[in-house]
């Protein structure tokens, strides 16, 4: 391919509302060309890679024995009320009404268009296992529309249904999924942490993510490095490491008067302790049962999923009104001598048990106790593990220290169990002739956000640089100087690697030397091959790596074998 009748080129500067890496270098580069917020334009570079990553994802979903198929991607809203999803996800769906005054929503996931298409086909267990999947294009009505392509209002997804006679059946189907997903990304030269999903107390559990390390990220992941396992922050467990101290004799229980702010570091500094010696209390209202206090270390953070998962009962932290009403005085909450008839219960978070002499609130406008002690001054029922795990606690499984990382979910997958085939009536006839709802399983990966991810997790201050996979050319072809020698060895080389199915990108352009190299470098395709007048008289072309900073002058004859063998690699 010829650059300079290439449709899309680089751009001196990156467009002046990229928000993100993906988006700025992504444009500056050629690929994309933003239409509005969270919807773009692939040119035929982005388009290139978007092929290649699609070809990658149909490899292995055949390898676990997906068919492709198409859906359509406007759905009668009559299917979105079926299934219920037309009000639980009604914040991103995108409507739409022909004529008729029939109402129509654009396809965030395609449940509600394979299960009944499924129903027409199967009938008996000797139609099941069965699995199908699309690639196409997705609409969701994002507020936060940002981060390049990362976060799309229209993005590219495969989606891939899964149909079966039991839950065992799925369940080993869904482990093969797991491994082929783990090659997919393998593949696109990306680590992805497979996540257990939290979905907290009232969504099922059985799902699983999977994220790339990126600092775009929008997610935060806690990792052990040695046991190779990831955890979603909101549920991830540790141990908390304890602060020396812990063997001091417990000291008289003081009460005192004290001009403080209400932050634990405020606190802290007030007093002169560390913010672990503080006893915190984070009050929260709980649906249907009152006000319920945590209490934990001051340097820690309770976890709002954790707890409710706990309580098993949807809560939110107390508005400073309800605090009022009972007279609780925010900032000096405690479970010390708190007064007779507020209607609160406390819980702990194991965190406290081991710390003596704790600095805590009153439960009157300043004044605070020293020296309060589990046990001697206050009592605690209930204590489970409420605390958000983060950088620096322990793996509950090999006492390595845990990390805490930024990532991005390119994909997941559930298991659905019957909750479609029974809204849609997909049931079969089993071998013992009884009629039982299909077990389904799904499985997504966003294409266009992978394209974006691997950007952000492979670029350096040049530009992109792309895998070999999933790069849109094999080889960057240029001349230097105006010089009718190399441009011609230039042309030949192209041609011939072209004949044996090496993909060249050409700049075939009249432009300066240090242009030509840098755009290179935006592009970031894999092989560089420079031909120029001192290379020919070296007796070949310079060869250079994108993620290297060597070159090598190589034979021309050479060429071919060293590209070959870097592509099947
Ligand atoms: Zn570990």
């Amino acid at each position: 391919m010829r650059y300079s009748i290439m449709f899309g080129k680089t751009r001196h500067d990156p467009p002046c509302d990229a928000d993100s890496v993906n988006a700025k270098l992504l444009a500056q580069a050629g690929f994309v060309e933003k239409l509005a917020a969270g919807i773009y334009n692939y040119l035929p570079l982005g388009k290139r890679v978007l092929t290649k990553i699609e070809g990658i994802i149909r490899e292995e979903m055949h390898s676990v024995g997906g068919q492709e198929l198409l859906l359509p991607a406007l759905h009668p809203v009559a299917l979105w009320k079926k299934s219920g999803r037309d009000e639980t996800m009604n914040d991103i769906l995108y409507r739409t009404s022909a004529s008729g005054n029939k109402e129509f929503v654009f396809g965030p996931s395609h449940e509600e268009a394979v299960t009944p298409l499924a129903a027409k086909y199967v009938q008996s267990y000797k139609d099941l296992p069965l699995s199908l999947y699309q690639i196409q294009s997705k609409f969701r009505d994002e507020p936060r529309a940002k981060s390049g392509v990362l976060r799309g209002r229209e993005f590219g997804m495969k989606d891939m249904y899964s149909f079966h006679v039991s839950d065992e059946d799925l369940d080993k189907y869904y482990e093969e999924v797991m491994t082929a997903y783990s090659r997919v990304f393998d593949r696109c030269g990306l680590t992805a942490h497979v996540v257990e999903a939290s979905g907290g107390a009232f969504s099922d559990k059985y799902s699983h993510e999977f994220s790339v390390e990126t600092s775009a990220g929008e997610d935060t992941i806690i990792i052990c490095k040695k046991c190779k396992s990831s955890q979603n922050l909101e549920v991830a467990e540790g141990n908390v490491v304890d602060p020396d101290g812990t063997d001091e004799k417990e000291l008289s229980l003081e009460e005192i008067d004290i001009e403080r702010g209400f932050s634990v570091s405020d606190n802290a500094e007030a007093h002169g302790v560390p913010e672990h010696k503080i006893l915190k209390t984070v009050v929260y209202e709980v649906d249907g049962g009152g006000l319920l206090g945590v209490v934990i270390r001051g340097d820690l953070s309770v976890s709002g999923v954790k707890l409710e998962n706990y309580i098993k009962k949807p809560l939110r932290p107390a508005s400073p009104e309800t605090l009022k009403k009972v007279s609780l005085i925010q900032g000096y909450i405690s479970p010390v001598n708190m007064p007779d008839g507020v209607g609160i219960s406390f819980i702990g978070d194991n965190s406290i048990k081991n710390i003596k002499n704790f600095v805590t609130g009153a439960n009157a406008f300043g004044k605070d106790y020293k020296n309060a002690n589990l046990g001697r001054d206050f009592v605690i029922d209930d204590f489970a593990d409420l605390v958000e795990v983060s950088s620096g606690f322990e793996c509950a499984k090999c006492g390595t220290s845990l990390t805490e990382i930024k990532a991005v979910e390119v994909g997941n997958i559930f298991k659905l169990g019957t909750k479609y085939s029974e809204a849609f009536g997909l049931n079969f006839t089993d071998s013992d002739g009884k009629s039982k709802p299909v077990v389904m399983g799904c499985y997504g990966i966003g294409t266009t956000r992978l394209a974006g991810t691997i950007v952000e997790a492979s670029h350096d201050d040049k530009g992109i640089i792309w895998p070999m996979s999933v790069a849109p050319y094999h080889v960057h072809m240029l001349t230097l100087g105006n010089d009718d020698t190399s441009f011609a060895a230039a042309e030949k080389l192209s041609s011939e690697l072209e004949e044996a199915g090496i993909e060249v990108l050409f700049d075939d352009r009249d432009e300066r030397a240090g242009v030509k190299l840098n755009d290179a470098d935006l592009i970031g395709i894999p092989v560089r091959v420079v031909v120029s007048k001192r290379s020919l008289e070296n007796g070949g072309v310079e060869f250079k790596m994108r993620d290297s900073e060597d070159s090598d002058i190589v034979e021309i004859d050479e060429i071919l074998e060293k590209v070959k063998n870097l592509i099947t690699k």
